[in-house]
């Protein structure tokens, strides 16, 4: 459907190396024919499911074709185009900073070339404005957390504001969030933004609860938050105290199954409220969709109008992480488009 091509877009929860698709995938393939690595074991195609670890193995897979400042240089501009060919005016592209051995990348130079593909997009005037959050695997653990954020704290500072903050992400049933919590606190108080991957599984009640007391500024996922699904009201409530939006994946969290169908997924419950809700990707190219076919499928499963979508996609602005400037211009993008949409 044109609409949701054409409806401008804010992408907020897109994982770099999740968000590769099939056309790149196919040149790091034959970059690395030696690897032996078939494009059936780096993405999710239509109707299949994997577990969530079977997931994470798949990141793993595509860690081994991305692991040089030209891959990721390449994966990242790729990314940016492929995005803005789908309607997404801003973009808050996540990555966790890598060292390969093999390759001599370092972690520094890993984020240098991610904010050096960003800026070449910018300079070829491609119609996205693309920031940028560093990301902390979880089953690292304490001191490697440390290390990310100081990493972040100073492409803050180094970068005029494409860096703007932090991302918690890695397997869920992997590490605790307590150990993690000096570094987040840290990350906050130095001005980094924070979003969290929170109760992606039932089991992280507890991790949940005390992440929620930072605050973080938006909740990734948080499918088993709420009562209905073994969460808590207690839960609910820190996130409506706080007004923390959540940025959620339909098609994700089916294909990863912990949502067992798409009228079950818990955007139903969140956008009932009137809570905060902004759909996003998370890996487009490991669950084969885009963002206008997640807008799509949000409307069709939940019964949206055109004009209940526009609202859901101009809203997601006022969650965006850079500065006010940058609202107000986005705004005024989404008033001179409108006419042409409806
Ligand atoms: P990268 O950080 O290498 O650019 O993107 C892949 C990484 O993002 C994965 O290794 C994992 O740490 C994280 N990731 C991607 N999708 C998900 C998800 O659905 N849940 C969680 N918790 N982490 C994810």
């Amino acid at each position: 459907d044109a609409f949701y091509r054409e409806l401008p877009k804010v992408e907020l929860h897109a994982h770099l190396n999740g968000s590769v698709s099939f056309q790149t995938i196919e040149k790091l393939i034959s970059r690395k024919p030696y690897l032996k690595i078939e494009h059936g074991m780096t993405a999710i195609g239509k109707g299949q499911r994997r577990t969530l670890d079977e997931c994470f193995q798949v990141f793993k897979v595509i860690h081994q074709l991305v692991d040089t400042e030209e891959d990721i240089l390449m994966v990242t501009t790729d990314v940016i185009k492929e995005f803005a060919a789908d309607g997404v005016k801003y973009l808050e592209l996540r990555s966790t900073p890598r060292q390969e051995e093999n390759t001599g990348l370092t972690k520094k130079r890993y984020v240098e070339t991610v904010i050096k593909a960003i800026r070449q997009c910018k300079s070829e005037g491609v119609d996205i404005d693309v920031r940028f959050l560093v990301a902390i695997d979880r089953r690292n653990g304490t001191e490697v957390a440390m290390e990310t954020v100081k990493l972040a704290e100073e492409f803050m500072l180094s970068t005029d504001g494409l860096v703007v903050g932090l991302d918690l992400s890695g397997d869920p049933t992997v590490g605790h969030g307590k150990d993690l919590l000096p570094a987040l606190q840290r990350a906050k108080n130095c001005g980094l933004k924070l979003s969290l991957h929170l109760s992606e599984v039932p089991s992280q009640l507890e991790e949940s609860d005390l992440l929620l007391n930072l605050p973080p500024d938006r909740i990734g996922h948080g499918t088993f938050l709420h009562p209905e699904v073994g969460g808590s009201q207690s839960l609910v409530d820190k996130v409506v105290q706080n007004n923390i939006p959540l940025e959620l994946c339909l098609t994700s969290n089916v294909k990863g199954q912990t949502v067992s169908c798409y009228s079950k997924h818990h955007f139903k419950y969140w956008y009932q409220m009137g809570h905060p809700s902004v759909i996003c990707t998370d890996d487009k190219g490991v669950f084969s969709t885009d963002l206008s076919q997640e807008y799509q499928l949000a409307a069709s499963t939940f019964g949206l109008s055109h004009e209940a979508v526009w609202k859901l996609s101009q809203q997601a602005i006022d969650y965006i992480f850079a500065p006010d400037t940058v609202k107000q211009q986005l705004k005024q993008k989404w008033i001179d488009i409108q006419p042409h949409m409806f």
